[in-house]
This record gives structure tokens, sequence and C-alpha cells, in this order.
């Protein structure tokens, strides 16, 4: 059921739904990556949603079960915004839906977030000053508030009628359907598309025989 630092996934194009796909069932077994404090960790990275040098603190000074602690509130949190996202999705949200949004809310008021010009890395103009958000990691607990910003920017800035689950069976996959035509129906091609392409011949092949 742990992960023991299996790759996770991210295939949802957007941070919020990959949150919800931290729990999957990739093969025939389920696999949790947040089950504990160390899965927790280890997610965040692969997700990019925390800095190493901040994940790496957490670890060297957390006390005992702190980490533990907070992985159980995630998942908690996670199940959550499953059922708000479920009961949700399909249709644009509507006002009605806001209430039921308080406890994001409750957790982005916490935040303590600040600015700082740092030089820009990641594209051929390196060096250039920009303006990039930083974070005050003071406690684990603050280790949710990425969570809650990714949850709250899916609920702002995604359109539901385009969050889809994968139509795989027994998969728990979600994402966001970006194509055109809005067509997209598998998680992945790779995984859950091709084996619903196997079945389809394995069906047809019996057919076939009679
Ligand atoms: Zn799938």
């Amino acid at each position: 059921m742990t992960s023991n630092g299996a790759q996770a996934i991210f295939i949802a194009d957007a941070p919020g739904l990959d949150f919800l796909n931290s729990i999957a069932t990739p093969l025939d077994h389920p696999v949790e990556w947040l089950g504990s404090g160390a899965g927790m960790l280890n997610w965040l990275d692969q997700s990019g949603l925390v800095d190493a040098e901040a994940l790496d603190a957490f670890r060297r000074t957390a006390l005992p079960g702190e980490l533990d602690s907070v992985a159980s509130q995630a998942r908690t949190l996670r199940e959550w915004f499953r059922d708000f996202v479920d009961r949700n999705r399909g249709v644009p949200l509507g006002a009605a839906a806001l209430a039921d949004l308080e406890p994001i809310n409750r957790i982005l008021a916490r935040d303590e977030q600040f600015s700082q010009i740092v030089a820009q890395q990641e594209t051929r103009a390196q060096g250039t000053p920009v303006l990039a958000r930083q974070r005050r990691w003071r406690t684990p607990e603050s280790l949710l508030l990425p969570l809650a910003q990714v949850m709250a920017e899916l609920v702002c800035n995604e359109n539901f009628s385009d969050v889809k689950a994968c139509e795989g069976h027994n998969c728990t996959l979600m994402f966001v359907d970006r194509t055109r035509g809005r067509r997209r129906r598998w998680c992945s091609m790779a995984v859950c598309g091709n084996r619903a392409k196997q079945a389809t011949h394995r069906e047809r092949a019996t057919k076939t025989q009679y």
C-alpha cells in the first residue's frame, strides 16, 4: 500500500488533481504516496510544490511523529477534496459551491508568503532579475499550504466541466481534459487506453469465434 519511494503519478494537467492522484492503483494494488511523513516529503519533492532545501530541513528537524501527523491531515484533506470534486465535476462551478470550500480558505489564511528578487534560472534569459514567491516554512503544518493553494487554483482557474475521471476499470485517476473537442478518456493511453483497446480486441475475437 505504501509507495516505498515509487515514482508518483502526474498526469492530471492540474496540480490540484495530481494531489488527488497521490493515491492510485497503477497496477493491481493501491499505492498510497502520502502514507507517512517521509512518503509525503518524497511526493512533495516529485511534485515540485516544495523546494528540496525546505524538505531537507524538515527531514533534519521534525520531531518524531510530527510529519506522520501532517501526512494524515493531508490524506484527510485530499479525501474531503475528492468528494467535493466528484460532486461538482462535469459542470461549471457555481456560487453554491463556495460555502463548501471554507476548509481551504482556513488553511490559506495561515500562509506566510513573501516575494524576493532572484536570478531567472530556467529560461534563456538566465540571470535576469525576476520576482519570485517564497514561503516561510515555520511548522510541519505549513506543508499543507501548497496543497491548499493547488486545490484553490483548481477551483478558481479550471472549468469544472473539463474535470474528468479516467474511464479505466478500477482506475481512480482524475485529470483536466484539454484536448480539442474534449475527447480525452484515459489517464494515459499507455496504461488505461491500451487496456481498454485490448479488452475490445478480446471481445471481438471471442465474438468471431462463434
Ligand atoms: Zn486510468
